[in-house]
């Protein structure tokens, strides 16, 4: 980025900086008993603070007492970068928190880039540093007054959200935690990295399957054109990402796209949230199996599907656990690892994804209504993971690998699809209420 990265540069006489650089404490505080004006010295070239050097080094103890004596967090130097600006780029969370607990302002702008904090952690994949100033954008008085939304898609001096850098840089979990937090899948920069892209051309142009992926099940359209007329299987393809542009191929199938905003359900608490996500990410991975199969390509990723890890580590002692697990009345395949409430009727998540998202090509249609439950036809207004689901779930799971052995004819050698339910929802059209 070219900006100050070490606020490095002190000249001789400036202990003070030279000891907040290298944690030094007891000197820190010795030169500073000696004379209170060296709080004000900035380094040499950038003008970095004390502040700022204490944040970009993670040295959160000198930052608290450096704060408890200066008067604003928001000090800027010779780029305008605040200190909270320098240690959401170097990751340094603990003192991301002490400045956003000191009332650091959120909303401040650098001069090279015109770049806010949050852009700071997307684009240098600071995921823990991101949620800390997402969550402080919650209930700061400035984001009430400039709207929580509007701050997460705040573009740079070039037209670029956190999320575009976050995509264009490849860090998944921030593309993933800004995405979950209301950061628009389509924006189109203004002039950043290629003309005119998207999260999802940007994602294409760096090879992230991992973003890719995240981008692809938020609803991001693999029809979508940058301003030069490319779509991003295109982009894909001319950086010799072959894996990507198999899964950007408007020929090759859908991906299941998790509903966003989750509109029909008016409380999704974490663990239910957390299960859904999972086999959300479980089908499209068996979809993306599949699309790779037989291209060079194989998967990659972290995230493998819990099936194989399994294979990986049989020991088969587990299989006294398994005895009392509820099995899924719909698919006859899964655990029952999710509650409908107020009915209390119970069903895998796959299943559940089945009845709540959607391909895209159904998008408008899959949105339109409630869905119901599939056995008392009650409106599904909360869901709520089913009482020891994660240990079910993993159970039965793990019986299944047991059991079939190498065999290969069932969902669970890939994951158990979440696709093969929603064809059965799709084909029995009292089960979804489609309008
Ligand atoms: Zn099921
Ligand atoms: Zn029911």
């Amino acid at each position: 980025m070219g900006q100050c990265q070490s606020c490095t540069g002190f000249s001789s006489e400036l202990n003070f900086l030279r000891a907040v650089h290298n944690g030094d404490r007891e000197t820190a505080e010795l030169s500073l008993a000696g004379d209170p004006a060296v709080l004000l010295r900035t380094t040499f070239y950038d003008r970095c603070s004390a502040l700022h050097v204490a944040a970009s080094n993670g040295h959160h103890e000198l930052l608290s007492m450096i704060l408890i004596r200066s008067a604003s967090p928001d000090l800027l130097n010779r780029h305008k970068q605040t200190p909270l600006m320098l240690a959401a780029m170097h990751g340094k969370i603990a003192c991301v928190q002490k400045l956003l607990d000191a009332g650091a302002n959120i909303l401040k702008f650098d001069s090279a880039n015109g770049r806010t904090c949050l852009h700071y952690a997307a684009y240098h994949g600071h995921s823990d540093c991101l949620q800390a100033i997402l969550s402080a954008a919650q209930s700061t008085i400035v984001v009430d007054s400039w709207g929580f939304a509007r701050f997460v898609n705040v573009s740079d001096g070039r037209g670029a959200t956190p999320l575009h850098l976050a995509a264009r840089q490849g860090h998944p979990s921030c593309v993933r935690n800004l995405l979950g937090n209301g950061a628009l899948v389509c924006a189109l920069t203004a002039r950043y990295g290629c003309s005119g892209s998207s999260p999802l051309h940007l994602a294409a142009r760096r090879g992230s399957l991992d973003c890719v992926r995240e981008l692809l099940s938020w609803g991001a359209d693999r029809l979508h054109r940058d301003t030069s007329g490319r779509i991003p299987y295109f982009v894909a393809l001319r950086n010799k990402h072959g894996d990507c542009a198999a899964l950007l191929n408007p020929a090759s199938s859908e991906p299941l796209v998790w509903p966003s905003p989750l509109k029909f359900i008016t409380e999704l608490n974490p663990e239910a949230k957390a299960l859904l996500e999972e086999a959300l990410m479980e089908a499209n991975l068996a979809r993306e199996k599949i699309i790779l199969k037989g291209t060079a390509h194989s998967l990659a990723s972290p995230v493998q599907p819990e099936a194989e890890r399994i294979d990986d580590c049989d020991d088969g002692d587990d299989a006294s656990q398994v005895d009392d697990y509820e099995l899924c009345c719909i698919c006859f395949d899964q655990a029952c690892s999710m509650e409908v409430q107020e009915c209390g009727h119970q069903m895998c998540a796959h299943c559940t994804l089945a009845l709540c998202c959607h391909n895209r090509p159904n998008f408008a249609a899959s949105c339109q209504s409630a869905p119901v439950c599939p056995f008392c036809r009650s409106a599904i207004t909360r869901l709520v993971a089913a009482k020891s689901a994660t240990r079910l779930g993993k159970a039965a799971r793990r019986t299944r690998s047991l059991t079939e052995g190498g065999g290969g004819s069932s969902s669970f050698r890939g994951p158990p699809s979440a696709v093969t339910a929603l064809e059965k929802f799709d084909n029995s059209s009292d089960m979804l209420d489609k309008t």
